[in-house]
């Protein structure tokens, strides 16, 4: 059984994401959609938060292809990736911008496990410019979300930044 893993902050989950999931869901057995803690990053939404809002957003794939399993996770992508049996990293790629540095960690997450491919999927048309960035700095200025991020998503984003300007 193949065994994939899709990492990312998720912070939070676009039309973007749910595009390369359900494509992914499609090349491998069993899809582990990767939620990374990152406090690094300082994000917009709690762990929990972000995990609760992607699994909305798969339960809501028609056609889910393999099963989809979402976890969370915090340390290193490879050692999570041994743990959970998977041969397969999944990356998104959207512009030559993504190139540089995804080209550089799946150099380096294949010298530390050598056992994981990473595969890049890209987006469709509609959904390859979203990024979860611009999603919270258009949200934060009260503009239309709607077109990036899944009904349950904007509310959330909405709630989030009218709890902050009061
Ligand atoms: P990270 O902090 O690991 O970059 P993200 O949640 O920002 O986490 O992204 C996770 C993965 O999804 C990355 O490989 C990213 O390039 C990809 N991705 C994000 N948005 C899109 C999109 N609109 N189209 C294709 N891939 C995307």
């Amino acid at each position: 059984m193949r065994v994939g893993v899709y990492p990312g902050s998720f912070d939070p989950v676009t039309n973007g994401h749910i595009d390369i999931i359900s494509r992914a869901a499609r090349i491998v057995d069993k899809l582990i959609v990767a939620v990374a803690l990152n406090a690094g990053k300082n994000p917009l939404f709690q762990l929990a938060e972000r995990t609760a809002m992607v699994t909305e957003d798969v339960k809501l794939l028609a056609d889910k292809g393999a099963s989809i399993e979402i976890m969370s996770f915090n340390g290193l992508l490879i050692d999570f990736a041994d743990q959970v049996g998977a041969s397969v990293i999944i990356r998104g790629l959207r512009a030559v911008s993504d190139f540089e540095y995804e080209f550089q960690m799946a150099a380096m997450n294949a010298r530390l496990n050598p056992k994981a491919e990473t595969a890049f999927l890209m987006a469709s048309d509609r959904n390859h410019f979203i990024s979860s960035r611009f999603v919270k700095e258009i949200g934060a200025l009260g503009g239309d979300i709607s077109h990036f991020v899944s009904p349950n998503v904007a509310a959330k984003l909405r709630a989030r930044f009218s709890d902050a300007g009061e």
